[in-house]
């Protein structure tokens, strides 16, 4: 077997160090043809030290200008590229068979969307470019005939739960429903005055898994698993009344899917990402991914619960996005993305993001974008509002 060529856009990232750590246990199945690392330069040389890539993406020419003496120490000749454009170009070289998709936030969603229209394997764990852009993401998926595969842990099980065959009809298939499970972050059960107080480093203290800041924050405020209602629709083409949300605070049960026989298929697995990670990177195979085996007589007990949507007013908004359609769902994740960067530079409260969410999403125009070009001029605008909006809290 030839290996595969593999761009990881995001390497430097938390879902591109467990993609690599994958990657490194199959050295005769992928070769690392890309990586890319934004403005983490000391990662990104590490990274290509260890897999010889032939081109890095970094975020801009000074960037690049650190990079490149220090490749040429090391005795790499790897091509280095910079700025957003070049991310778009390396998801479509010829010899990158599949993309991973792990930029944070709408940032990821040109190259994403690029590499579907090429017709590459898309390995999908920026959930932002399905939220922002699903129409469009989607149509160029059919159009490029690319394989879009789902890394995000509850889409993975999800995925892994559907008839192999499943074809985009809930109803064809049997299903009454899809479940989404939610840990309910690290302020599940905490009282509403407390989450005032909360401070960046308890928000990103995840009781079970290990990630980036911005989706550590989205955990905590619940807003995670609204853009997983949005990211589930586009991907499963299930209506918002038939996704149900359940809080499922051990993790260990990552999503189900409920046929009308009554039936409930579930993927379980310790909660850690390189399982969805190794799903879609030998998928049909199934290979190694590190991970230990789930151990049941060590479990105390799986339990569930509603999601709080009053002290967690994220989710809730994200469901009425998404029933909203046309541009609120792009809007309500750029309001998000700045209200989150501003909480994490601790310019406001944790309980001031759903506020900044909603009244962005009040005063901005959500009728549906034609063109991906439009789209980022409504993302960009309602950045501006939401910049406002911080700025009054
Ligand atoms: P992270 O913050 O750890 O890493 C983000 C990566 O994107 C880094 O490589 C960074 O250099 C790069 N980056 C940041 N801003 C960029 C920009 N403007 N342009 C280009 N590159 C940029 O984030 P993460 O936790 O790895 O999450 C990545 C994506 O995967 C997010 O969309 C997240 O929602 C999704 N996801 C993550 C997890 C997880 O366990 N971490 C699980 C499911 C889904
Ligand atoms: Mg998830």
């Amino acid at each position: 077997m030839n290996p595969q060529g593999i761009a990881v856009l995001g390497a430097t990232g938390s879902i591109g160090v467990n993609t690599l750590d994958v990657v490194a246990r199959h050295p005769d199945r992928f070769q690392v043809v890309v990586l890319t690392g934004h403005r983490q330069i000391d990662r990104l040389l590490e990274q290509a030290k260890r897999f010889h890539p032939r081109f890095l993406v970094v975020a801009d020419a000074a960037a690049a200008a650190d990079l490149r003496p220090r490749l040429a120490e090391s005795g790499l000749n790897a091509e280095v590229l910079h700025g957003p454009a070049a991310l778009e170009q390396v998801a479509v070289l010829p010899e990158v068979d599949m993309v991973m998709a792990a930029i944070v936030g709408a940032a990821g969603l040109p190259s994403a969307i690029a590499a579907a229209r090429a017709g590459k394997k898309v390995l999908l764990a920026n959930k932002e470019s399905l939220v922002v852009a699903g129409r469009l993401f989607m149509e160029a998926v059919r159009e490029g005939g690319a394989t879009l595969l789902p890394v995000d842990s509850e889409h993975n099980a999800i995925f892994q739960s559907l008839p192999h065959d499943y074809a985009g009809d809930l109803d064809v298939a049997g299903i009454r429903k899809i479940i989404l499970t939610a840990s309910g972050g690290p302020f599940r059960g905490r009282l509403a005055e407390e989450l005032a107080q909360v401070t960046p480093e308890d928000a990103c203290k995840h009781p079970n898994w290990v990630m980036g800041r911005k989706i550590s924050v989205d955990s905590a405020s619940l807003m995670n698993k609204g853009l997983e209602v949005i990211e589930a629709h586009w991907l499963f083409n299930a209506p918002p009344d038939r996704i149900e949300v359940v809080v499922h605070p051990q993790s260990v049960i990552h999503s189900m899917v409920q046929y009308k026989d009554g039936s409930v298929l579930a993927q379980l697995g310790s909660p850690d990402m390189r399982t969805p990670i190794a799903n879609v990177l030998g998928w049909p195979d199934r290979i190694e991914s590190g991970v230990a085996s789930l151990d049941f007589m060590a479990l105390s007990g799986l339990t569930f619960e509603k999601p709080d949507l009053i002290r967690f007013p994220c989710l809730a908004l994200a469901f009425s996005a998404l029933a909203a359609g046309g541009d609120a769902p792009a809007v309500l994740n750029a309001a998000n993305e700045v209200a989150v960067a501003a909480f994490l530079d601790r310019r406001i409260r944790f309980v001031d993001i759903p506020m900044v969410v909603e009244s962005t999403l009040s005063v901005c125009d959500l009728s549906a974008s034609a063109s991906l070009a439009d789209l980022l001029a409504a993302d960009a605008e309602a950045r501006r509002v939401a910049l406002g909006k911080v700025h009054s809290c």
